[in-house]
């Protein structure tokens, strides 16, 4: 109906980036310390944005290295990413700019809807990726930015509104899901 809206997100990145802590935290309000890492969950959340209820899948894959393959589940009717890298690993970031090539290839479009998210943000004695190169990253794919932590639930809601916020760009165009 017109007064739901659903939408199917998947979160991508290396592994241990906080991927699955990150959606737990934003779905079920937790922290979780640890969950299997080869496992792939699907969970859904009502958010209720900008006067709008969407009906959200969210998709928190097991997790990628430069020999996956994106798996069509994770590129057909989706819309919207969360592409994941840590501010303490400097390899989780060149792992989302191998991601997102593949999503770019894959979908066969320069603009997917999408948000970059430099998670733990809180573990800054170990920082190895600054804000400066998170932020310009996401000036070159025109998409928004937030550093974030999901252990502490800092930012983690505006991960997901800015990537609806972005998913409505493309409502109603031709190249929606
Ligand atoms: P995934 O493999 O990307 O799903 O990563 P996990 O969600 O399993 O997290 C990997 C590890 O990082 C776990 O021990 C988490 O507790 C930890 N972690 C996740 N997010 C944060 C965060 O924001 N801050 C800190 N300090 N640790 C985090």
């Amino acid at each position: 109906t017109d007064n739901e809206k659903s939408r199917k997100i998947v979160v991508l990145g290396f592994r241990a980036v906080g991927k699955s802590t990150l959606t737990v935290q934003f779905v079920e309000n937790h922290f979780v310390d640890s969950y299997y890492p080869t496992i792939e969950n699907t969970f859904t959340k009502a958010i209720k944005y900008n006067g709008q209820e969407y009906q959200c899948e969210i998709i928190d894959t097991a997790g990628q290295d430069e020999f996956s393959i994106l798996n069509s589940r994770h590129a057909v009717g989706i819309h919207g990413y969360v592409l994941v890298y840590s501010i303490t690993s400097k390899s989780s970031l060149e792992m989302v700019k191998i991601i997102r090539d593949k999503i770019v290839n894959y979908t066969g479009s320069e603009w997917v809807p999408m948000v970059l998210v430099g998670n733990k943000s809180d573990l800054h004695l170990q920082r190895q990726v600054s804000e400066e190169e998170g932020r310009e990253l996401a000036h070159q794919w025109s998409c928004p930015w937030t550093e974030a932590s999901a252990k502490h639930n800092e930012n983690i809601n505006l991960i997901f509104e800015m990537l609806l916020a972005e998913s409505e760009k493309l409502a109603g165009t031709d190249a929606a899901p």
